[in-house]
């Protein structure tokens, strides 16, 4: 079953109409559980990306103040081995970075083969806080679309499977979360007098959202919507829609990783052999 909504390619929608709560009927024992074992599964997953080193994975997460990012990379990737791992978080860019093209301080965090790396905000950053603040021209901003969709082609094309999560809080949602964290003081530190200056330009960040998914939902590198008003179901929409794109490439890993094992017993059986041979002297 799926639980995200994926963003077709060039058909128009509003955010407001999609919605941000878990569908009725899905009960989150059963959801909890459903998790658990996909979670486990995207382990085993990126043992056979990193082991076959024929492709790399890019999950690229955007989403309002508070709506969870650093939890799911947290909970959505618990199963998989640092080791394979890597994630960038995208700031305020500093002054070296803004004397470059938007797209020279993501470009060189790409994942290498056999890698999984997420972004933590990423280059859409650059038409949607920087359209909101009008930070740019609009445009500046509106040719970024085309510039996106041409450079993640490119990695496409080289070997990269991108994957791109927004995830979709309410603004009720986002209120909730932001005084909750006044009353913790283990999470007051997340706080910032901003989030609540953001909070006033909502709409304008949600068009921008809706241009930014719309105009850069590929075939190659689709936008997916995940419901995030409930931790527990954004967990397993996340990690369902990761698994099931992944799954098509396991056959190909697999029989990859079949033949260097054969290769190396073969190796390994030859150097025994000579190993077991009188010495010619
Ligand atoms: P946080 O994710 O809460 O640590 O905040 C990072 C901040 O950096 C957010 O307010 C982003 O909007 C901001 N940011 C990230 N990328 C850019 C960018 N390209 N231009 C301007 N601000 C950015
Ligand atoms: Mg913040």
């Amino acid at each position: 079953m799926k639980y995200v909504h994926v963003v077709e390619p060039g058909k128009k929608f509003k955010l407001n109409k999609i919605s941000s709560e878990a569908p009725k009927g899905v009960v989150r024992e059963e959801a909890e559980a459903s998790f658990v074992a996909l979670a486990s599964e995207l382990g085993e997953i990126q043992e056979e990306l990193y082991a076959a080193g024929k492709h790399s994975v890019l999950i690229i997460l955007q989403g309002m103040d508070t709506s969870g990012k650093d939890g799911a990379i947290r909970n959505v990737l618990r199963e998989v081995s640092p080791q394979g791992l890597r994630v960038e978080s995208f700031k305020v860019p500093t002054e070296e970075e803004l004397a470059h093209d938007f797209l020279w301080r993501v470009h060189r965090h790409a994942p290498r083969k056999g890698m999984l790396t997420v972004f933590n905000r990423s280059h859409y950053e650059d038409v949607l806080v920087v359209r909101v603040h009008k930070l740019v021209g609009k445009k500046s901003w509106s040719r970024r679309y085309d510039q996106i969709n041409e450079f993640e082609e490119l990695l496409s094309e080289n070997g990269t499977i991108i994957l791109k999560f927004f995830l979709h809080i309410s603004k009720q949602e986002q209120e909730q979360r932001l005084l909750a964290r006044e009353q913790d003081m283990a999470k007051a530190w997340k706080l910032s007098a901003g989030d609540w200056q953001e909070r006033e330009h909502w709409d304008d960040y949600a068009e921008a959202y809706e241009d930014a998914l719309l105009n850069c939902s590929t075939d190659a590198a689709p936008w997916h919507v995940v419901p995030a008003d409930q931790k527990w179901f954004r967990n397993l929409a996340m990690t369902e829609a990761i698994v099931d794109r992944l799954q098509n490439y396991r056959k190909d890993w697999k029989k990859t990783l079949q033949r260097m094992s054969q290769e190396r017993l073969a190796e390994l059986a030859a150097f025994r052999e000579q190993a077991s041979q009188p010495s010619a002297v």
